[in-house]
């Protein structure tokens, strides 16, 4: 009966060590770099060869994919992943916005009022919040605004022209050098967005040589980090926004034949547009929802709920959503073979996740986390008490060393397991036990009358 309890104990062990990695001496105030290769698409992982990014794989942890926030635009994403909260939460709603009672507006290239940023605090202030921790920023969008009143101690101002060696020398040398030191550090890349945008994630030389750059942008920061000594302590996130999908000029859907320009204002465009009407709301709602096959319209009260997409008046009262590879203009023609903002649903929007240091356990896969999820596993890695957030600490436990973590399929098999050995054990007590306890009795040979006896 012992050694069955042993061999239980030794299944129950096995299963709950598995989860709990193999660094109990980690120390939770290591540095984290979170690094963002804007519009990486999960499925490039799987299509293209990757080989600095493999590596950093193997000896760490990979999300398959993340569910990003609708809707998949960078600015909104970007802020959801250092805020772990909704768009509609933490107010950055889409890369183009307006403010009906302030007559603001806010784009790509009109981003620095702060007006825009204080809904919500991101983790760059967070952790400045702690005494004698700084942080360090190269180009993360929203690094270089005055968010309630606080800006990143480093932080370069945006400028798409600036390299990735020049970012990736500035970040480090900050990461290396400082005192205090800077224990959480962003770095943004606009590859491979930029090239999905002009190509289209279908022309596959053209994605594959923008992904090689990258991979060797992995292969240099990994390569820069040793260097300085700082690899084996640092903690680094390598993620991305959204993803992409193809574009085709056969997919159009031309407002201005279905309703004349009068009537409403474009706040944002496609494929995600968001309508402001002038007058007759309903009017515009008519028009619209008869506007064609391939796009959805909602008032804003009808917003499905789980878009998380409604609790904000940067939200206007009409948005249309094109159904995946669909493209919304007022007239015109395609500008953009490859573009993302569609539901978050689709596989095609949804980035992945790779993440490698002392903080993580080392060639584990995991299939898929929010990307709010992100911040309050960021906040734990750095110590910090997190900002309320819509994220959930525990979807990200297996990703971490200092973490039990028992997810579900594993738990399963260890219970059909305990099961299965229970029961053999079971039938063998209750074999054994019969042969014990019902001895066949003594009984003499008798011979027959007719048998001859062998000795005379
Ligand atoms: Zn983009």
């Amino acid at each position: 009966m012992l050694s069955a309890m042993k061999l239980m104990l030794t299944f129950f062990l096995s299963g709950i060590i598995a989860c709990y990695g193999d660094n109990p001496n980690y120390d939770s105030i290591h540095k984290l770099l979170l690094v963002s290769f804007d519009g990486f698409r999960a499925d490039y992982l799987k299509n293209y060869r990757l080989p600095h990014l493999q590596e950093f794989i193997e000896d760490g942890v990979l999300v398959e994919y993340v569910t990003n926030a609708f809707i998949t635009k960078t600015f909104p994403n970007h802020y959801s992943i250092v805020t772990g909260l909704y768009e509609e939460s933490h107010g950055i709603v889409s890369n183009e916005m307006y403010d009906k009672d302030t007559k603001k507006k806010f784009s790509q290239f009109n981003d620095k009022d702060p007006f825009w940023w204080n809904e919500a605090t991101p983790i760059w202030i967070t952790n400045q919040q702690q005494e004698n921790r700084r942080s360090a920023a190269a180009m993360w969008p929203g690094t270089d605004v005055k968010i309630n009143n606080t800006l990143s101690h480093f932080f370069m101002k945006y400028n798409y022209s600036v390299t990735f060696e020049e970012r990736m020398e500035s970040i480090t040398m900050w990461l290396n050098n400082s005192n205090p030191p800077v224990t959480f550090a962003t770095l943004y890349w606009e590859e491979p967005d930029a090239s999905g945008h002009k190509y289209g994630p279908g022309n596959k030389e053209n994605m594959r040589k923008v992904l090689e750059q990258v991979d060797n942008h992995i292969g240099s920061l990994i390569y820069k980090l040793k260097r300085l000594g700082l690899w084996e302590n640092i903690n680094v996130i390598i993620t991305s926004d959204h993803g992409m999908t193809q574009c085709s000029p056969e997919k159009l859907i031309i407002l201005d034949n279905c309703i004349g320009r009068g009537n409403y204002t474009l706040v944002d465009q496609t494929p995600v547009a968001a309508i402001l009407p002038r007058n007759n709301k309903t009017y515009v709602y008519n028009l619209l929802k008869n506007c064609s096959t391939f796009m959805k319209v909602y008032l804003k009260e009808e917003i499905p709920n789980r878009f998380h997409y409604h609790h904000n008046k940067r939200i206007q009262p009409i948005i249309l959503v094109a159904d995946e590879g669909w493209t919304i203009v007022q007239n015109g023609s395609l500008t953009k073979l490859g573009d993302h903002g569609y539901d978050n649903a689709l596989p095609s929007m949804h980035p992945f996740l790779a993440a490698h240091g002392p903080a993580f356990r080392k060639g584990y896969k995991k299939k898929t986390i929010n990307n709010v999820d992100i911040y309050p596993m960021m906040c734990h890695i750095l110590g910090l008490k997190p900002q309320p957030n819509n994220g959930t600490f525990s979807n990200t436990k297996c990703l971490l060393v200092d973490q039990w973590c028992i997810n579900l399929p594993e738990s399963i098999g260890i219970v059909i397991g305990v099961l299965l050995v229970l029961t053999t054990l079971t039938c063998l007590i209750i074999i054994m036990r019969n042969r014990i306890s019902s001895p066949r009795p003594f009984s003499r040979l008798q011979l027959q009358e007719d048998d001859d006896p062998l000795i005379g």
